[in-house]
């Protein structure tokens, strides 16, 4: 039976009870962040941590013990017996159960803060063969730098791509590609990599952040500028990252083959450099 963290216990999953007065339930007024333990190690968990406490504060969430993230994260491994596994860690916090109204509880509650581990290895299928994704307008808020929970405007249009065989949406906000409804995504052209810069238009991933200084410091040059949607047909390569599936090739956006439709060299050298990273334990060497 799995263990998972709610308000301050490890307890079995099946005794975990929440409230359907939670704010999160009724609302998706809540945050989520989730990390990924490589069998000993987490990547870049002071990121992580750092994100969710940063989607605390914009959310004002008050959580008192959010300096006990990480500690908590190593506890959910190792209740759950995963220590020498590859494994994800997903974390939330809401606002807390109150009856229901817009404002704010007054007085506070105290939030409800879950957290469970589970096994989860790599797509070594997408990672070498490259996927399609699907283009789609961007429905969502202008606050997609806060990791909310609240994510029904990424569900459909997944859905959507999913249903036409696509392995990611990503979206277009003004003519210019934002990112994907679980991703951030790049473009190579002409030997340079573009993204999109960080605002709030997109989720400040930390698999973007690392891909961009690793690129950097290896001589490649990075430009944080949207590519335009109907720029994709001169684009070289395109790459879409998370945590959980590091660099995954974008091979087909849509109705456009990229590239020669096979992974490029410059997705294939980020795979590697970003593999060394994180073999390396300490992204930040
Ligand atoms: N953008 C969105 C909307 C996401 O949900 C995610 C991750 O789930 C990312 C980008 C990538 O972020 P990270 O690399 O921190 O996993």
């Amino acid at each position: 039976m799995d263990v998972v963290y709610l308000n301050g216990q490890f307890i079995p999953w099946d005794q975990a009870r929440i409230s359907p007065d939670d704010r999160g339930f009724l609302f998706g007024d809540s945050i989520y962040e989730v990390t990924r333990w490589y069998g000993g190690y987490f990547f870049d968990l002071p990121s992580h941590a750092a994100r969710f406490r940063r989607s605390l504060h914009e959310t004002r969430i008050i959580w008192e013990e959010e300096s006990r993230f990480e500690e908590i994260s190593e506890e959910l491994i190792h209740h759950n017996g995963l220590g020498t596994e590859c494994a994800m860690v997903y974390f939330q916090a809401t606002r807390g159960v109150a009856p229901r109204t817009h404002a704010f509880p007054d007085p506070p509650v105290k939030p409800t803060v879950y957290g469970f581990a589970r096994r989860q290895s790599l797509n070594t299928l997408a990672s070498e063969r490259g996927v399609g994704i699907w283009l789609t307008p961007d429905p969502r808020w202008n606050r997609c730098d806060i990791k909310t929970t609240a994510l029904i405007a990424n569900i459909l249009p997944y859905q959507e791509a999913h249903d036409k065989g696509f392995a990611e949406v990503c979206f277009v906000r003004n003519g210019f590609v934002t990112e994907g409804a679980h991703s951030n995504i790049f473009f190579v052209r002409d030997e340079s990599l573009y993204t999109h810069p960080e605002n709030n238009d997109i989720l400040a991933g930390i698999t973007r952040k690392n891909i961009i200084s690793i690129a950097r410091s290896n001589g490649i040059n990075v430009i944080e500028e949207a590519v335009a949607a109907d720029m994709i047909p001169y684009m070289n390569e395109a790459l879409i990252c998370n945590t959980t599936g590091e660099i995954v090739p974008a091979t087909r956006i849509s109705d456009q083959v990229i590239g020669d439709g096979t992974p490029g060299p410059v997705t294939k050298r980020l795979q590697i450099l970003l593999r060394e990273l994180i073999q390396s334990g300490d992204p930040h060497r």
